[in-house]
């Protein structure tokens, strides 16, 4: 009742209610054998909580139909789920260690939806598997032999990574970063810069940046075919050019000036 469960609000009396399950209608319409308690509440010494229960009860109006659910997130009680996604996307801006993801149309919605999963542990790494009961020779990173593989190794601390990653930070005019896990870089590219097309540019170049790099990685694993940094570091840029272009509203100019633009002070305005 008033968006608050009676059960809550009167935890002692509902301990000594019969039937958990029972509807409020039950309790009002039925007046002569209103309530069924265990035992009685004012041996109980529960008279005065009983009295706010009856006279609470006593202003409810019901109407006749069907109880119906209503969510409380939006203003006519129906649930969406971009509502949801705003309030949780609320929440992780204010938490590092939540994945602040960018559900920008630029990005395809597979590589938003790796990156979400992998900003939570949640690709198929060798660390992963192994917690999931997969047999793994070695969960060592078959890269750089350093470190267990899991996402943000792979993604963020890995040193072929990271030198990939100095290499694009340096082609956007950015200062050299330290991240230690996919959240920060998030975290980094969503809060960064002034102006928001400077921004979805870096955004395009991070969430390609990852996506490419889970996809070298899987090249090696598999296909046992290995990818140069520079190679690596041009397709990173291609890719991020190609979903500016084809999927976005703005002024992209040739894909090697891309970087360029992130730190430019005269591209702000395009
Ligand atoms: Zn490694």
């Amino acid at each position: 009742m008033n968006n608050e469960k009676l059960k809550t609000k009167y935890p002692s009396l509902f301990d000594l209610e019969l039937h958990k399950s029972c509807s409020v209608s039950s309790r009002i319409v039925n007046i002569g054998n209103f309530w069924e308690w265990k035992s009685c509440p004012l041996v109980a010494g529960l008279s005065a909580e009983l009295d706010r229960l009856k006279q609470e009860i006593a202003l409810c109006q019901l109407q006749p139909g069907h109880d119906k659910w209503t969510c409380l997130l939006t203003p006519e009680g129906s649930f969406t789920v971009e509502e949801i996604r705003r309030r949780l996307d609320k929440v992780a801006l204010h938490s590092p260690s939540l994945p602040l993801i960018s559900w920008c149309n630029d990005i395809p919605i597979k590589v938003l939806c790796f990156v979400w999963r992998a900003a939570q542990g949640c690709i198929p790494s060798d660390i992963a598997l192994q917690s999931r009961g997969m047999d793994i020779d070695s969960t060592l990173c078959g890269t750089c032999i350093g470190e267990v593989e899991c996402a943000d190794h792979i993604l963020m601390r890995c040193s072929y990574t990271k030198l990939i990653m100095n290499k694009i930070f340096e082609w956007c005019g950015l200062n050299k970063e330290e991240f230690n896990n996919v959240c920060e870089l998030l975290h980094f590219a969503a809060s960064w810069g002034r102006c928001p097309k400077k921004r979805i540019k870096l955004l395009c170049i991070c969430y390609s940046l990852l996506w490419n790099l889970w996809r070298i990685r899987n090249d090696i694993l598999f296909r046992g075919a290995s990818t140069t940094i520079c190679r690596g570091i041009e397709n990173i840029k291609a890719l991020a050019y190609l979903w500016l272009k084809f999927r976005g509203n703005g002024r992209v100019a040739w894909y090697y000036e891309l970087g360029m633009e992130i730190n430019s002070k005269n591209s702000g305005s395009d």
